[in-house]
């Protein structure tokens, strides 16, 4: 019987990051991050000076990402640690994410990274974060769940996250951000995102992470 996976996929601001992470713990499952990777890979990129657009340098460097996702020594969640540096949440910010979507738009980086992903699936259970996961990484998950939200919803979420962390932020600029992104995620070539035919569509605008949460679970326990 394969090792089971739940996709959570969406835009970003939908609360699928959260939601895919807690649900991971509840099922005691393994929880992959995708996006994470390719924060990875346009983090690695800056540090050794290689441009976003030298698709031969990235392909190389996303083969070779030195990475390690471990549990926080302190016990507040996930650590990721690259080429021996902990960026935990040095890859959270919005210049990181704008070069993770650019470099996820290149075929050669999605391809580098394919088995990477792959591997996170080990029992019990892979719960796994993203834009393409039900798509294209896990076509086979049993259960595949694509969140929304409103943008000047995941606009606000945002500006109360970055907010919350002594940001200096623009509500107007930062939903200017998201809807590039979007723009960026939908109409690229390769695995764009959208939701896989067998996905089950969750609007999480007027909904709390726990009752999205909640749902889920009552998904799992349909298939059970
Ligand atoms: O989810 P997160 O905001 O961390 O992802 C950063 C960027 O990585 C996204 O805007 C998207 O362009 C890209 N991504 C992707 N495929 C995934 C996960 C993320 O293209 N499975």
């Amino acid at each position: 019987r394969p090792v089971p996976v739940i996709t959570i996929d969406g835009p970003s601001g939908s609360g699928k990051g959260t939601v895919a992470a807690l649900l991971a713990a509840k099922l005691g499952w393994n929880f992959l991050d995708s996006g994470a990777l390719y924060r990875l890979l346009a983090f690695a990129a800056r540090n050794h000076g290689v441009d976003l657009t030298n698709e031969e340098a990235l392909k190389v460097l996303a083969a070779h990402l030195d990475v390690q996702f471990g549990a926080a020594k302190d016990g507040s969640g996930m650590e990721i640690v690259l080429e021996g540096e902990e960026v935990t949440t040095a890859i959270r910010n919005e210049q990181v994410g704008a070069g993770a979507s650019q470099v996820a738009a290149l075929p050669v980086v999605r391809e580098a990274l394919l088995q990477r992903q792959k591997a996170f699936r080990e029992p019990p259970g892979l719960v796994a974060d993203g834009r393409d996961m039900g798509t294209v990484v896990f076509p086979d998950a049993p259960l595949k769940i694509f969140l929304t939200a409103s943008a000047e919803e995941r606009a606000r979420r945002r500006y109360l996250q970055l907010k919350g962390k002594g940001d200096d932020v623009n509500l107007a600029s930062l939903l200017d951000e998201i809807r590039v992104r979007d723009e960026r995620d939908t109409q690229r070539e390769v695995a764009p995102l959208k939701p896989a035919d067998d996905a089950i569509q969750l609007d999480s605008t007027d909904l709390s992470i726990e009752q999205v949460l909640e749902r889920i679970l009552s998904e799992v326990a349909r298939k059970d």
